[in-house]
């Protein structure tokens, strides 16, 4: 053997574990001195119990089994085939040595049977010894690097996945952060703009309206795809109506294509069943972005159709536009986040590449399909395809028109930690003839509770010292120890993941309203608990 050979012998074989089993202690002398040439770690047997007894202690020891075994054939108590049989029920991958001598050809057959394939010939001959002992070695260092390689890769997945989570949980929160702040510029400027009689303010108020509007869109779309990507978004069925949920959303989209100078022409097949059951906030969501895109992405004096139609048990929406259209190789990527067709597509038309994900995402947990058609420089084509049953009418309660009179000497707690929410809030509560006083966190609304008798508390959730869940708990505590008639608590919060509503309602609450605020709403639900 070459020197070089013999170096990566030895940096192969050092520091592997042997267990050679021999019953003859004059062979086994010899063949250990030669064998302390390549391997450091020896343990010897001297039969086949004895080496059985060897393997499991050792791995009792070491939680690892030998990384290799060289045996005798021929020995007392238990020969050489029974002892690899055993030792392959503990552990089918050990590698294994044989040596044998030439009269042990019979052993010969069981052996290939048992797939062992490194045989050495007694009388030992150095080089042929060697030879096996490497070959032997190198197999076990390949299938130790895989291992390490694989550990690795598994490691890096989990890594990989874990930073993914992390990322969303943060965009998560992150545009949480930026639509309380928003939520309350939103709602001043239409307070602002109902009293506002000024035409160049209420132009300006109309501006910082638009702004406003696109920017939490985009925060929506972040929290969105977030909420998508960490398995935190809801699909909601409900019974609705195609005709009054998304012809009425296409028809707000023509205001928009007008201004523009695009024509959207809008057709809705009549045989539609008037009821069908799906997530109709979901399906909107799809339909307005495709019909933003079209139009953005079609020049003024062109159109843009909407086409709407059930067939086989499936709602399908066309939107054709005769724009850009998409090259040919853009096609797939454009359903990516972040993605546009062409770097150039943000500046000219803005965006965030984020619709076309959200709305296939969306489109893959209703069980649906969302594909493209379009040739660049003539137009694209959308086709939404979702299977839903039909649903069943149910009668909306007659909605009620609301006056002061309903709310005039209500005495209310709003409990939130900002104040513009807490000033946007009691502006409502103030026009509706109601009074209220504020606690900044949980621990000031449960002090307040206590020495003060309100008909009704609106519930931040997310506040310092004590959020919404721990107070709504602690009051509903001291209702239940002074025997007190319960007072509604309605959850008034930004968060909007998946479980939050049921995690409000277990805690005792009596209502979940999300930000932003919607004046009417939160007035028709206040109606709906004082008296
Ligand atoms: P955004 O419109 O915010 O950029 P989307 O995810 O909705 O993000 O769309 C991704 C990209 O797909 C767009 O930037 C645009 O390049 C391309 N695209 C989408 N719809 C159309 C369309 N109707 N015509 C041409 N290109 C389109």
């Amino acid at each position: 053997m070459l020197n070089r050979e013999l170096e990566v012998l030895m940096k192969a074989t050092q520091g592997l574990n042997v267990l050679y089993v021999e019953d003859s202690k004059v062979v086994r002398e010899a063949i250990c001195e030669m064998l302390s040439l390549y391997f450091n770690d020896i343990d010897t047997a001297y039969d086949g119990v004895d080496g059985v007894r060897k393997y499991r202690d050792f791995y009792q020891k070491n939680a690892r089994y030998y990384d290799i075994v060289i045996t005798d054939i021929n020995m007392p108590n238990m020969n050489g085939i029974e002892m690899i049989e055993k030792i392959y029920t503990l552990n089918r991958r050990q590698d294994i040595i044989v040596i044998s001598a030439h009269n042990e050809s019979q052993y010969l057959l069981k052996l290939i049977n048992l797939g062992i394939s490194n045989f050495v010939l007694k009388p030992i001959e150095t080089q042929q010894f060697s030879r096996v002992i490497f070959n032997v070695a190198e197999a076990i260092q390949y299938k130790k690097e895989r291992k390490a390689f694989n550990d690795n890769l598994r490691f890096e997945k989990e890594e990989a996945k874990q930073s993914s989570l992390q990322k969303s949980k943060f965009l998560a929160n992150m545009s949480h952060e930026i639509r309380t702040p928003l939520n309350a510029i939103t709602g001043f400027i239409s307070l602002l703009s109902e009293d506002e009689t000024d035409l160049k303010k209420l132009k300006y108020l109309s501006v910082i309206q638009n702004s406003s509007d696109s920017l939490l869109q985009i925060i929506n779309d972040i929290l969105d795809i977030s909420k998508i990507e960490s398995g935190k978004l809801d699909i909601e069925a409900i019974n609705f109506s195609p005709y009054d949920d998304l012809i009425t959303v296409a028809e707000l989209f023509q205001a928009k294509a007008a201004e523009k100078g695009v024509v959207l022409k809008i057709q809705y097949n009549h045989d539609i069943p008037n009821i069908l059951f799906s997530d109709a906030h979901r399906i909107k969501q799809i339909l307005s972005n495709l019909l933003s895109n079209a139009i953005k992405f079609t020049p003024s004096g062109s159109n843009v159709k909407c086409i709407v139609w059930y067939k086989k048990g499936a709602l399908h929406i066309r939107v054709k536009d005769y724009g850009i259209g998409i090259a040919a190789d853009k096609q797939k990527s454009v359903f990516d986040s972040f993605s546009q067709a062409d770097s150039s597509t943000a500046r000219e038309y803005g965006g965030t590449g984020l619709g076309l994900t959200i709305s296939s995402k969306l489109t893959e947990m209703l069980g649906g399909t969302l594909t493209l058609k379009s040739v660049e420089g003539k137009g694209s084509c959308f086709l939404l395809r979702i299977e839903m049953p039909l649903g069943t009418e149910t009668k909306s309660p007659p909605s009620l028109s609301l006056s002061k009179q309903d709310f005039v000497g209500n005495h209310i707690l709003i409990v939130d930690d900002m104040q513009s929410n807490q000033m946007f809030i009691g502006i409502i509560l103030d026009n509706a003839g109601m009074t209220h006083d504020i606690a900044e966190n949980g621990i000031e609304a449960i002090e307040k509770f206590k020495t003060k008798k309100y008909d009704l508390i609106l519930m931040d959730e997310n506040m310092p010292r004590l959020g919404g869940v721990g107070a709504t708990k602690e009051i509903l505590k001291i209702e239940k120890k002074s025997g007190q008639l319960h007072t509604p608590i309605i959850s008034l919060t930004a968060n909007a993941l998946k479980g939050d509503k049921e995690r409000f309602l277990k805690a005792g609450m009596d209502d979940y309203l999300s930000k932003p605020i919607d004046p009417s709403l939160l007035l028709t639900t206040l109606n709906k608990y004082l008296n």
